[in-house]
């Protein structure tokens, strides 16, 4: 069987599959016209042009059909926005070859050494108000860092899901959980994850917001956002840059800033205990600008560090960003080992690049292929990691002023990447 063949035959299969899916048989049709199977075709145009008589596609596919000699298809192809890789993979299933190779197969040839770090800082995006979230991933969708899952689970999430041992442990558990690391590492996801695992909804808000925007009316708009949250209860409430309060400390002298922080320590306090289905968790990226008010017990009291992943966890995170796409003979081992000090964001930002590339190459060839080795190659010598100014100023910090050794995991990373 040639590769059209082959191609054809598991559209079909995909087809009978989803009956229902008019791109589906909308584009075995046109590859059934191309191969000069014109009246195959004309069965499954009739059944898209069933459930979409308007589709201008599909009429003008059935004229050729139906023409006493089916001409090559003339019709434009689908822009590329249009393509749907998740269904090309599906169908393409069967005949591609495998998507990841196995580690001991691979070469040492391109072994190097990583590039230095550079420094991108990560930019934030403001959001105008909050709004309720269904968390739809879990700790399984969060790649490596299992460490940080680990003490996830012992401190906060196992006796979250066990109310007989919250109420046994009850006063060692109150407050919230900070996260804390350099950008992209993972720290709103595995909020996220949290919410996922607990069956809760999944509330974010930047600390910027409660204290800009909100200006003026912010008090009774803190209050809002944890009856909010109480009324959605299971809830993850997650506050982003926990860190603008500390870096507003002047303003917040002059200003009407107080009684809103003041608002947030109080109905902290009040959610600490967890009792009515309110979790607090928080993140920063400048853990030395926390206000040291929201650290005291029962706020954010505990400190994980979500750091850049380990080489088993950059595989499992190019696993996740590729495991909805085309990819074929992918070595995960080797683009794990080449891309050290990359963050998740990073590695997904690697992965987006390297689908653009093989989607770019499919539009201009008319052949659709998939995102192969020397893509995800290209991209990555593309990919700065962004981590490198962070480590910068946290390297300086946990040097001079390591508050209740605070930042070990730092340490203990910058040691093991021989950058102490
Ligand atoms: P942070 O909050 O630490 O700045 P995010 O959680 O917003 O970082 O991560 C940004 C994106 O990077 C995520 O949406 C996800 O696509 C990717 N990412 C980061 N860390 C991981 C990870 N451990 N596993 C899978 N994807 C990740």
């Amino acid at each position: 069987m040639n590769s059209h063949e082959a191609l054809l035959e598991s559209m079909r299969r995909a087809v009978a599959t989803e009956p229902n899916d008019p791109a589906l048989r909308l584009h075995l049709a046109e590859l059934l016209i191309s191969a000069g199977g014109a009246q195959e075709a004309v069965p499954h145009l009739a059944a898209v042009l069933q459930i979409e008589p308007d589709n201008s596609r599909a009429g003008r596919l059935m004229s050729q059909a139906l023409a006493p000699e089916a001409p090559k298809v003339d019709v434009p192809p689908e822009p590329d926005t249009e393509f749907d890789w998740s269904a090309a993979a599906r169908d393409l299933g069967d005949t591609i070859p495998p998507k990841f190779v196995s580690s001991e197969t691979e070469t040492d040839e391109s072994d190097e050494e990583p590039e230095p770090i550079g420094a991108v800082p990560g930019a934030s995006n403001a959001v105008e108000t909050f709004e309720v979230e269904t968390a739809e991933v879990t700790l399984a969708d969060v790649g490596g860092l299992s460490g940080v899952k680990e003490r996830l689970n012992a401190a906060f999430l196992a006796p979250m899901r066990n109310p007989k041992l919250r109420k046994l442990f009850g006063k060692s558990l109150r407050g919230g959980l900070l996260l804390y690391g350099p950008p992209g590492c993972g720290k709103t996801f595995i909020a996220q994850a949290v919410a996922g695992e607990l069956g809760a909804r999944f509330i974010s808000v930047t600390m910027s917001d409660i204290l800009d925007m909100w200006l003026g009316n912010s008090e009774k708009n803190v209050r809002e956002l944890f009856r909010t949250a109480r009324a959605n209860a299971p809830c993850v409430l997650f506050f982003d840059e926990l860190d603008a309060i500390g870096q507003k400390r002047s303003q917040l002298r002059h200003s009407g800033m107080r009684g809103t922080v003041n608002q947030l320590l109080t109905e902290l306090d009040g959610v600490a205990a967890g009792n009515d289905g309110v979790f607090a968790l928080a993140a920063t990226n400048h853990p030395w600008d926390v206000d040291s008010a929201l650290l005291r017990p029962g706020r954010f009291d505990r400190a994980v560090a979500v750091l850049p992943p380990d080489t088993p966890g950059r595989e499992a995170i190019f696993e996740y960003h590729l495991r909805d796409r085309p990819v074929a003979g992918i070595k995960l081992g080797q683009l794990a080992k080449q891309t050290e000090g990359f963050s998740g964001a990073d590695i997904a930002h690697v992965c987006e690049t390297a689908s653009e590339r093989a989607l770019l190459a499919s539009v201009s060839s008319g052949e659709v292929r998939m995102i192969e080795m020397a893509d995800l190659l290209a991209a990555r010598a593309e990919v700065t990691p962004s981590t490198g100014a962070w480590f910068t100023s946290a390297r300086n910090v946990a040097m001079y002023a390591n508050p209740d050794g605070m930042y070990n995991d730092v340490v203990a990373y910058l040691k093991q990447r021989r950058l102490w």
